[in-house]
Parts: structure tokens; sequence; C-alpha cells
């Protein structure tokens, strides 16, 4: 943040700087770029310059694109911790951040493991599976109560359980 800042006060620097000593010797420089782009005395000593490599300097706009087409996706791609050019091809917080193997906090700065893949995998298993019996719990409560049999699960409900869990934090906190 701070070198763009130094680069781009140094680039103003430079293009007044250019300015300044153009209008000074306008007429000189205007000679002299008219000579040097070509556009009089055009046989003259450009000639070869701007009918063969000069005719390619359109080309490097196109490079330029190319260029910048690299760096959005390296932008896209790269991992997003600070400062870390690998590629980030690992999703965490459920996709909002890609990460190299290094930042993800599941790898703890490791490539993952055969170890670390099983295990990552089996976590991953057994928390669907408890997501789906909570779901399922759930239907069955909500089937329960619209058939108005009094169920005993109801009565202890997780809501009731949350703000007294929360009371002490607060009071904690505090
Ligand atoms: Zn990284």
């Amino acid at each position: 943040m701070k070198w763009r800042g130094i680069l781009i006060a140094g680039l103003v620097c430079a293009a007044v700087a250019g300015f300044a000593i153009w209008l000074q010797h306008a007429q000189l420089v205007g000679h002299w770029l008219q000579v040097h782009t070509g556009t009089v005395n055009e046989p003259g000593p450009y000639y070869g310059f701007w009918s063969g490599f000069g005719s390619d300097l359109a080309e490097f706009s196109i490079l330029g694109a190319v260029g910048t087409a690299v760096y959005q996706l390296v932008k896209k791609y790269n991992c997003h911790e600070p400062g870390c050019w690998r590629i980030g091809n690992h999703p965490a917080a459920g996709g909002q951040f890609l990460l190299c193997y290094r930042h993800h906090p599941d790898y703890r700065g490791k490539r993952p493991t055969h170890e670390v893949i099983e295990r990552l995998h089996r976590q991953h298993l057994e928390n669907e599976a408890a997501m789906h019996g909570k779901l399922e719990e759930i239907h069955e409560r909500l089937a329960a109560d619209r058939a108005g049999v009094p169920d005993k699960r109801a009565e202890v409900p997780d809501q009731e359980v949350e703000p007294n869990r929360a009371g002490p934090n607060r009071a904690a906190s505090r």
C-alpha cells in the first residue's frame, strides 16, 4: 500500500517535470516528436522503424490486455492470506476464502497428508449425519405438534436452554 503511493507520487512528479521541459522547448520537442513519430520526412531515418518494429507497438496493447487478464486471474485464485502468492484452492469459512494449504486453518501449515484427508473426510461425514439427525428430529417434532399429540421431547426445547447459557456469559463479559 505504502509503495503504491510512493510509486504514484513518483510517476506524477516525472510527468510534471516532463511536461515542464516540453513547454520550455515546445518547438524543439515538437520537431523531435514529428521526426521520431514519422509524421514529417516520411522516408527519413525512421521509415524502417515505423514500417518494421514500430508497427508492432500496437501489439503491446494486446500483450498488456493479456497481462491484465493474467493479473486478474491471479488475484482471483491466489491465496487470500495477505502477502501470500500461492494458489488458494482450499475453501475456508464456507467458501468465503480460498487459501493455500499453508494458510488453511485445517492443515496447520503443512501439506494435507493422507491421515489429515481421511480425518477431515470422516469429520465432514459425521457433521452431515448430525445435521441430518437434527433435521429429522425437528421434522418429527413438527409432525407430532401438527397431529396434536403431546411430545415429551417438545417439553425440553433447545431454545429454552440458550438464554440460560447466554446469561452467565453476558454477566462475565461485563
Ligand atoms: Zn497462503
